[in-house]
């Protein structure tokens, strides 16, 4: 392993593999193993933690949707990997990356509005350092749970962002945050968005569950439902707020809003992340109106559309809760096609 990672090396084997798959768990988890490539936490990753900590965060992830834990044995299996080191390293501690430079300040941002004729649409973009390879795409209908759609990252079983059935739609942003010194096991950031898409079925059930679990790392979810709720949930190890809900528009980046959260960014500039959200906010009434969401997701003065570094866009996402349709591009959203994926369903 080295000590410094080419963060900035460009991935020209990205991997933005699809799979629609259906069945129980096990076997969901089993065929994701089999079909992608071989599970390796990521070089800019700590080391992975002791086993008896990730237990404890998978007896937390066990209370909320057993299911899920399934899927993990399944993958282990699939991968031919044992069950114990595929959790170790779902359940990363921290925040912190083994490589310089650090956590880059740009990062993803998202928006959901209702309009002004009742369509509530959502877009996000995800940014990150070009070395993250997998941006894979699933469409999974399990036998317990509901059916969602979206994106994974560097470790199974998780979710960036996605839509289900029901028509809720979550997305994660890291917060740069100060961490606790000594890491407590809870639940790890990329699995909320999936425990909610297969568990909630409006707004109001996702924040519920995002402000009672025990974090284990700090992230902002932004979520929204066909019905119209939306809202921001701040979380840290330490605790979780809701930042925004009751309004026809709601934006995320990078740092909390909420007057409670201020205690964990100490000292801490978002010059970056609040320029995005003035932004966004600034789009407002044209987006209520009926403006694209493209085109605010493609914005370059604001660095919403990123292309250096730790802020580049590895993908965008737009979709229509109200109308069920969800696309994706590969890529930066002012220059990359969007391809529609199909809406999750039980049929
Ligand atoms: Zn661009």
């Amino acid at each position: 392993m080295p000590a410094f990672w080419p963060l900035n090396a460009p991935a020209d084997n990205a991997d933005y593999t699809w799979l629609d798959l259906r069945g129980p768990h096990y076997a969901l988890g089993q065929a994701q193993g089999r079909q992608t490539e071989r599970f390796v936490i990521p070089a800019w990753w700590p080391a992975p933690p002791p086993l008896s900590f990730a237990a404890d965060c998978a007896r937390q992830i066990g209370e909320l949707h057993p299911p899920l834990l399934d899927e993990l044995r399944g993958y282990a299996d699939g991968q031919g990997l044992a069950y114990e080191d595929v959790l170790r390293g779902v359940c990363r501690q921290t925040m912190r990356l083994r490589a310089r430079p650090p956590y880059p300040e740009g990062g993803c941002s998202s928006l959901a509005v209702v309009g002004a004729d009742g369509q509530v649409r959502v877009g996000r973009n995800y940014d990150f350092h070009p070395v993250q390879r997998v941006r894979q795409r699933l469409r999974l209908t399990p036998e317990q749970g509901r059916p969602s759609v979206g994106t994974r990252g560097s470790v199974p079983g998780g979710r960036y962002d996605g839509v289900n059935d029901a028509g809720l739609f979550i997305c994660l942003h890291v917060a740069l945050s100060d961490e606790p010194a000594e890491p407590q096991p809870g639940i790890p950031f990329h699995l909320l968005p999936r425990l909610v898409l297969e568990t909630c079925a409006r707004t109001r059930d996702a924040v519920e569950l995002l402000t009672r679990v025990r974090h284990l790392h700090a992230f902002n979810y932004l979520i929204a439902d066909a019905t119209g709720d939306l809202a921001v949930v701040e979380a840290h190890p330490a605790g979780a707020r809701v930042a925004a809900q009751g309004e026809p528009f709601a934006a995320c980046t990078n740092h909390f809003r909420h007057p409670d959260m201020q205690r964990f960014q100490p000292g801490r500039r978002h010059t970056h992340s609040q320029q995005r959200l003035d932004f966004l906010h600034s789009q407002s009434a044209a987006l209520q109106a009926g403006a694209e969401v493209l085109s605010a997701l493609s914005d370059h003065p604001s660095g919403l559309c990123g292309h250096a570094g730790g802020h580049t866009t590895l993908w965008s996402l737009s979709a229509n809760l109200t109308a069920r349709t969800i696309a994706y591009a590969r890529g930066a959203p002012c220059c990359t096609g969007f391809e529609a994926l199909p809406w999750p369903s039980a049929n």
